[in-house]
């Protein structure tokens, strides 16, 4: 059957919006009363949902996530959002450590070597966008599994659109005019965690805000990395005046 592109585009936001509830027994309770205060984006490194979907309800694997997201845009929720997801592991943010009890995890099929397809991309914004709102999340709080496990993690990856979620308003923006300043507290400031090689935190940078950059650190990462630490930094004691 023919469906005209509007019809298309208006299946694909109704499956956005409604996730099909696929419940996964791999959760806890959130720790000492934490809620939601991250989103944690990543691909499965999977080729089917179906396999992941598998993997992530299986008892045996302790792994969960509370969204998966098909690259046909389909939206299942295995993990009620008030739970604890087991899709983190170990690693921090801006000095938050377990992840796990202050996020809500979001996977997306993908095997890591290709694209994110345009109506898994408007699935996964209307989902992180309904998110932020229950939860009162600031887009500084979107981040990649490689953002706060830089050596242990490379997902989503440098072909997943950063850009496109913060032209949305729902993650930090790339900034390149910043002064040259070293990279390192750059790094310290945006949340990257402090304890792995300033190498790994390079390639989490690059992946995110730079996804074109190679080779040793030049000027344009230390301006790049000090432009987001600034807005970042002035966003962040505007939530907390
Ligand atoms: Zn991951």
């Amino acid at each position: 059957m023919d469906l005209p592109a509007h019809g298309t585009r208006r299946l694909i936001a109704l499956s956005g919006n409604k996730p099909h509830w696929h419940p996964s027994p791999n959760f806890g309770d959130r720790r000492n009363g934490l809620t939601p205060a991250l989103i944690v984006i990543h691909y499965t490194a999977m080729k089917t949902s179906a396999a992941a979907l598998e993997r992530l309800c299986d008892p045996a694997h302790e792994v969960s996530a509370h969204y998966l997201i098909s690259r046909q845009g389909q939206v299942w929720q295995m993990v009620e959002e008030a739970d604890r997801a087991w899709h983190a592991g170990a690693g921090n943010w801006a000095g938050m450590d377990d992840i796990n009890s202050r996020s809500i995890g979001i996977e997306l099929t993908n095997t890591g070597v290709e694209p994110f397809p345009e109506p898994q991309m408007q699935a996964l914004t209307a989902l992180v966008a309904g998110i932020q709102k229950r939860w009162s999340i600031t887009p500084h709080n979107v981040i990649g599994h490689q953002d706060m496990a830089p050596t242990r993690k490379a997902d989503p990856g440098r072909r997943f659109d950063w850009a496109r979620l913060a032209r949305l308003g729902l993650a930090s923006a790339a900034a390149s005019q910043g002064p040259d300043a070293p990279l390192s507290d750059s790094l310290d400031q945006i949340g990257y965690p402090k304890d792995v090689s300033l190498e790994a935190r390079l390639e989490a940078f690059r992946a995110r805000f730079r996804p074109g950059a190679e080779g040793p650190e030049t000027e344009s990462d230390r301006r790049a990395a000090s432009a987001v630490a600034q807005r970042i930094t002035i966003d962040r004691q505007k939530a907390q005046a």
